[in-house]
């Protein structure tokens, strides 16, 4: 039993970045040059457990500090909290922090604040099922149905789904859900690899780590494309004839489009048969989505990285727009806000395929799927999770990948945690590595 009336004592904030640009990993149509970096946020507490919430939003780079920021500005809503109470309704603290009555103007529910609360509620989860024993997967998986419900804000999305779908579709999910665990346990939960598609890559840099993926038991690679046609039509070539037919390839423009041009860019690459089309256009443009799944048949649509809240995704699904939908474990307002998305995309029996890669985004969004496969849709089928083999080694408790897939985190908590090294070393702009970095080029430094 922990102390009596364990409180919040501090909400502890770092601004981690790593220098990927230099190796043009993740580097897309949209983002040349990203140094992945992580707006990172502690909550320490005065129990007897000395257990930390660990979460974080991702960036690339520049704006870090802005983020930072923003999740300074809720710690008054954190300091002194009770850590029993938090534990047992985080959802509460995700409508507080939503709420806010002055720092909702900066959203609502959009951008760099709701970012700023996602962190913040990612790290009350993470704090909660270490107070659990378990991972995060586990513990969403082993909760009632009723409890879940609790955990939703329905508001906005009531007119299509009630508190009574998400108890009826929670409760079918449990169904079968002690085998899906084992099952689980034994196999793994499919991923697919971005790793070799990188815009900035060489094409044999392409071809060597395409190979290396098939070997390695992906059965789904993506390539980066849109900022040059010949040059996409050029490397869709080379990764189909590295992989060979039986092999998905999922294609990602990173908004880089108009409607009408991502409808013709995506035909001339129909010849190497595409998958999926991911981000063809703005985030926003919910018809536009629409539109373009409906001119570029058979290849899906897929996106979501960059949709701001659970009311854009309702209606990416009203309108059809969407084959494939891609939650984000750090975009949006924390894991209250993805259970409600998890739960319009099963309403709406639309496959959930995370967006991950970045800084620890694989570490938390596989929780979300785990759960969803073992209690709420019950199946992998068409379902994979993004993997991206970068800086997983400042995690405490890394992704494992076996034979294409993800295995299933052991470790009590939301796998959020970086090491302390990490944390100390590449601090922006006065941590160990950044302050080596600057001697070693003074004529760039200021
Ligand atoms: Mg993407």
């Amino acid at each position: 039993m922990t102390s009596v009336s364990a409180r919040i004592t501090a909400v502890e904030t770092h601004d981690i970045r790593f220098p990927t640009s230099r190796e043009l990993d993740g580097s897309d149509a949209m983002n040349p040059d990203p140094d992945y970096s992580a707006a990172y946020v502690v909550l320490r507490t005065n129990a007897e457990d000395g257990l930390e919430g660990h979460g974080f939003a991702f960036t690339t780079g520049r704006g870090n500090d802005v983020q930072v920021a923003a999740i300074d500005a809720l710690a008054p809503h954190l300091v002194g909290r009770d850590v029993d109470a938090l534990c047992a309704d985080p959802g509460s603290l995700a409508r507080h922090l939503t709420g806010d009555s002055q720092l909702r103007w900066l959203g609502p529910e959009k951008g760099v604040m709701h970012m700023a609360v996602g962190a913040v509620v990612n790290a009350a989860w993470d704090l909660a099922a270490k107070r659990a024993h378990k991972p995060l997967w586990r513990f969403l998986a082993d909760a009632t149905p009723e409890w879940l419900v609790s955990q939703v804000d329905f508001r906005y999305i009531a007119d299509v789904l009630t508190p009574g779908d998400a108890l009826r579709l929670l409760t079918a999910g449990r169904n079968g859900s002690d085998a899906r665990r084992e099952r689980l346990l034994a196999r793994g939960y499919p991923a697919y690899t971005t790793s070799p598609g990188w815009l900035g890559y060489s094409d044999e840099k392409l071809t060597r780590l395409a190979r290396r993926a098939v070997a390695d038991g992906f059965t789904q690679i993506k390539l980066k494309v849109g900022a040059d046609l010949e040059d996409d039509i050029r490397r869709m070539r080379t990764a189909r004839s590295a992989v060979g037919p039986g092999i998905r390839i999922a294609i990602d423009a990173n908004q880089r489009w108009n409607v009408p041009e991502a409808i013709e860019w995506t035909k001339a690459l129909s010849e190497f048969d595409p998958y999926w089309i991911e981000e063809p256009t703005s985030p926003d443009d919910i018809l536009g989505h629409a539109t373009v799944r409906a001119n570029v048949t058979p290849v899906k649509v897929a996106t979501g990285e960059h949709v701001q809240n659970r009311v854009v995704f309702k209606q990416l699904l009203q309108a059809g727009a969407i084959d494939f939908l891609q939650i984000d474990a750090t975009r949006v307002g924390g894991v209250n806000e993805n259970l409600a998305i998890l739960l319009l995309a099963a309403k709406f029996g639309v496959p959930v395929c995370p967006h991950a890669g970045g800084v620890g985004l694989c570490e938390l969004v596989q929780h979300l799927s785990m759960f969803d496969y073992v209690a709420l849709s019950g199946t992998t089928e068409n379902r994979v999770i993004e993997f991206v083999d970068h800086l997983h080694e400042h995690f405490v408790t890394p992704v494992l990948i076996r034979d294409g897939h993800y295995q299933a985190p052991a470790a009590a908590g939301f796998s959020a945690e970086m090491h302390p090294g990490t944390l100390t070393a590449y601090a922006y702009p006065n941590g160990t590595f950044w302050t080596a970095d600057r001697a070693l080029t003074p004529e760039t430094s200021s």
